[in-house]
């Protein structure tokens, strides 16, 4: 029989999918899901940087038509909004979620249904935005779904913060990685997103990410079908360290890797009393964003339509 697509449906009639699900789940005993490796026993409760026990939270689960086009293609990608953080960015845009972790609690069963629900909405895709810290909980939630007919291509929309162990277990089960590149220092990486050797962490995510799925293929419509898709948000004062990190990313990966140029960064949460955070983008750094994307020479990617909308007052 030849290779069935979503690939998880290969891994769901082979039982690899459970025995993924499985793992994931003793990972939690002392866990080191994500490269915050906290050690604690969430299976008996214990929580640490991503306040996650064994419950999930989700905030929303909707269509959503504001991703790049080809994950929101047409009809919409099938979002769903999990809370809590393996992450503490302190401009965080959905801190409620992603900090207080003020969602609904639900059970795989439950989030199975989710799934099942969005594809019914004729999404092109599953997008699950900051998954990490419950992979154990998705893989369960995945092979209820995938048992009653879940047939979407799985996006994994992360911080770029991964175990190779837990990335291990989604080969094959991920079509399309779409991680941030957030970073190029570790400083920065701290100060701001509580998020410890960030920058090699990152880079290790983002390689192994490429070896499994390769740069991001579409179909004759436009929309993804498989790969890698990077996000970097370009900040203020460059606290992103933007040139270093699309060099790297071209001389890395390749040249035509494709990365998303974000602007959209504004100061939330604890940004408003970040002297160094507590503004939007001006023109002049978006437009160094987007030179350092050129002279990096990549040439696959999305830049954002609304650059002209920034903040021109201190424009030549
Ligand atoms: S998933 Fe949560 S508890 Fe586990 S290592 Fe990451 S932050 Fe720590």
């Amino acid at each position: 029989m030849g290779t069935l697509y979503p690939s998880y449906l290969n891994l769901l009639e082979s039982g690899e999918l459970q025995r993924r699900a499985d793992r994931a789940w003793e990972m939690l005993e002392s866990c080191t899901i994500c490269p915050q490796n906290c050690h604690v026993n969430r299976l008996a409760g214990k929580r640490a940087v991503c306040r996650s026990a064994t419950e999930i939270i989700v905030g929303s689960w909707n269509v959503h038509r504001r991703e790049e086009p080809p994950i929101s293609g047409t009809r919409g990608a099938g979002t769903i909004f999990f809370g809590h953080c393996q992450a503490r960015c302190t401009y965080c845009q959905n801190y409620w979620l992603s900090q207080d972790g003020k969602g609904q609690q639900v059970t795989p069963a439950r989030l199975a249904q989710m799934m099942l629900f969005l594809q019914k909405r004729r999404v092109h895709n599953l997008d699950f935005v900051t998954p990490t810290h419950y992979v154990p909980q998705i893989l369960t939630a995945l092979v209820i779904a995938a048992a009653q007919g879940l047939r979407l291509p799985i996006v994994y929309n992360c911080a770029g913060y991964e175990n190779m162990e837990t990335l291990a277990l989604l080969d094959g089960v991920v079509d399309i990685y779409l991680p941030d590149a957030k970073y190029a220092d570790d400083k920065q990486a701290l100060r701001t997103s509580k998020m410890p050797h960030y920058v090699e962490s990152n880079r290790q995510t983002l390689r192994e990410m490429y070896r499994q799925v390769g740069p991001l293929t579409l179909d004759a419509d436009g929309i993804g079908v498989r790969g890698l898709l990077i996000r970097h948000l370009v900040m203020p004062n460059d606290i992103s360290g933007t040139p270093e990190v699309l060099r790297w990313i071209a001389d890395e990966l390749g040249p035509d890797t494709p990365v998303s140029v974000m602007d959209q960064y504004f100061p939330a949460w604890k940004a408003h009393n970040d002297p160094l955070l507590n503004r939007r983008l001006n023109w002049h750094e978006y437009r160094a964003a987007v030179d350092a994307m050129e002279a990096a020479g990549l040439t696959d990617g999305f830049l954002q339509e609304d650059l002209m909308e920034l903040d021109h007052s201190d424009a030549v």
